[in-house]
Parts: C-alpha cells; sequence; structure tokens
C-alpha cells in the first residue's frame, strides 16, 4: 500500500464547491463536512468556490441562500471572510481565464469540433441511448476534414492520447489507476449551449488555487484521470490527496425518511436549531443516532471514522 496518502508534503488546501443550481439540502451538508474534517485534519486551508459555469441553470438567489446556509451551520472559509466571495472564486466572474485555458490546449492541436449527438454515438457503438452510464467516445470527429463538417452546432472536444495511464492516491481505496482513452476518450471542454464544462473550470480552478486535497462524493471519482490529464497538459500541479464520500442524494430513500429532501434553508427558517441538521446529516453518514450535535465534536466523528479507514487499509 502507497502510504505517501498520509504524508502531505506542503500546505494543503482543499475546497467546498456547490453550484447554486437549487438550496443545500441534507447531502452537500454532509460533503461539506467531509471537507471541513480533512482540512482540519491536515491543517488544510479550505476554500469556498461557486460552481456557476453552467449559465442556463444557476441562479442568484441559491448562491446567496447557500451563503446563509454555510454562516447559519457556522462553516468559514478562508476566501469569504467578510460575507463576500472573492469574485476570483466564482466561476461565471472568471470566463477569460476558461477562454485562455482552451486557447492554450488549442494551440497544442488538442482541440476540435465534434457534431455528434449521444443518439448517434451511442447507434455507433451499438449500445441503447439510456442517458446513464458514459459512452466512450469513439474519435469520429477528430479528423472530419473542413468541408465534410455540417453546420450544425458543436462542442469541444480535448484529444486524449490512448494510451496515457494515471496513478493516484485516494484515501479508502489507496492507489488508483484509470486510462481515461479506455474510459470516456476525447471528452467535452466546452458544449453546446456555449458554456465551458465542469471538467474544464474545476481543472483550472484547481490549479490556479493550489488545491491538492480534493474532497467529493463519489460520483466524481471517474473523472479523476481526465482531470489529471487536463492539469498535465496545461502544466498544472497535480492534486497530491482524493478522497470521495459516499454520496448521498435528496432522493435517498433513508434522507428521505429523515426529512432530507428539506432543503437546509427550510431548517433554517422554521426554526430548528443548526445543530439538529450537522446532527442530523451525521447520523446519515455514519449511521449514527445523534439528536444534535456541535459542528466541533461533528468534524471529530468524522476524523475517527476516516482513521479507522486508515487503519484498516494499512
Ligand atoms: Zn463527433
Amino acid at each position: 500500500m502507497n502510504n505517501s496518502v498520509l504524508v502531505p508534503s506542503k500546505q494543503m488546501i482543499t475546497r467546498f464547491a456547490p453550484s447554486p443550481t437549487g438550496y443545500l439540502h441534507l447531502g452537500h451538508v454532509v460533503s461539506a463536512l467531509y471537507v471541513h474534517a480533512l482540512g482540519k485534519y491536515f491543517e488544510a486551508k479550505i476554500l469556498l468556490r461557486m460552481e456557476d459555469h453552467d449559465r442556463s441553470r444557476c441562479k442568484k438567489i441559491f448562491e446567496e441562500e447557500i451563503y446563509k446556509d454555510l454562516s447559519w451551520l457556522g462553516l468559514e472559509y478562508a476566501n469569504k471572510p467578510n460575507f463576500e466571495l472573492d469574485p476570483e472564486f466564482r466561476q461565471s466572474d472568471c470566463l477569460p481565464l476558461y477562454h485562455d485555458a482552451l486557447e492554450k490546449l488549442n494551440t497544442q492541436g488538442l482541440i476540435y469540433r465534434c457534431f455528434c449527438s449521444r443518439k448517434t454515438l451511442a447507434q455507433r457503438l451499438g449500445k441503447a441511448d439510456t442517458l446513464e452510464g458514459e459512452l466512450c467516445y469513439d474519435n469520429y470527429c477528430r479528423n472530419l476534414p473542413k468541408n465534410k463538417q455540417p453546420t450544425a452546432p458543436y462542442v469541444l472536444r480535448l484529444r486524449v492520447a490512448p494510451g496515457d495511464t494515471f496513478f493516484f492516491n485516494e484515501w479508502n481505496r489507496g492507489t488508483i489507476t484509470q486510462t481515461p482513452g479506455l474510459q470516456c476518450g476525447d471528452f467535452v471542454v466546452f458544449d453546446k449551449n456555449g458554456c465551458f464544462t465542469y471538467q474544464h473550470c474545476v481543472v483550472i480552478d484547481d490549479i490556479r488555487h493550489g488545491v491538492n486535497l480534493i474532497v467529493r462524493g463519489k460520483d466524481l471519482l471517474s473523472s479523476v484521470g481526465r482531470q489529471l490529464y487536463l492539469t498535465q497538459v496545461l502544466d498544472g500541479a497535480p492534486a497530491e490527496i482524493f478522497f470521495h464520500h459516499k454520496l448521498v442524494e435528496s432522493n435517498n430513500e433513508k434522507l428521505s425518511k429523515r426529512k432530507g429532501s428539506f432543503a437546509i434553508k427550510n431548517f433554517r427558517e422554521s426554526g430548528y436549531h443548526h445543530e439538529y441538521v450537522i446532527a442530523e446529516a451525521i447520523n446519515i453518514s455514519l449511521n449514527r443516532d445523534f439528536r444534535r450535535l456541535n459542528l466541533e465534536n461533528a468534524l471529530e466523528l468524522i476524523i475517527k471514522s476516516l482513521e479507522a479507514q486508515k487503519s484498516k487499509r494499512e
């Protein structure tokens, strides 16, 4: 087992990065608690980032309510000291940076237009277009001559070197290997709606903010390889430690039973104590049964569970 995961070599920096596409729910609180617990464990600087790259789904009102929720829960961030988020940490304020990075990729000959829909790709691959699961792009448009390109909406894809394999340290899983060329193929960095994609923005943000401790939900585990590839072609420093926690969806059965589909805003405005919400987040993620729990104790409980996982791995 590679133990370098446990020995950070420099100041650790991590981030909590919600998207203002809706109100925070208990699943987000679980995620934030993991970020703060690992941040505490590694004495990391904890940043808040607003991931509003998808302009069609993000709303200012959600962003404002997220700040209120976080502040009510007592979660503080190094870059939001006076109730104001530094615009450098809101993706919609950073579009020129994403364009610059795209240009850098383009001058390396790594970007091309792709006109395929998910449906046509699924047909070519002989798979059902179920909107679930990932289809590995077959590079159909990679070398499409200009005169064969249709006049239709297109996405921009990043060329992936077929055999490039990436290794990384994951807290719960040890050393993981991923080969983006086999997983996703050339992937989309700019979508048909004219927005940079999550994969593009998150990598550029993590590089410029010096994030080296990445804590997030398990759904993003499969993205690590392609993000390391993008980091490499942009000459960025890769993160040192990854942690992917179990996902708590807003439609999770257990969560619903515990009124978890309620937005945090509703708890806050209905007169609940914030320690009740913190307790619920811990109950869901660690299978406990607290009625109330302060933030400090909640973080200690998560750290204890992390240490238990760590010793189980060793
Ligand atoms: Zn295509």
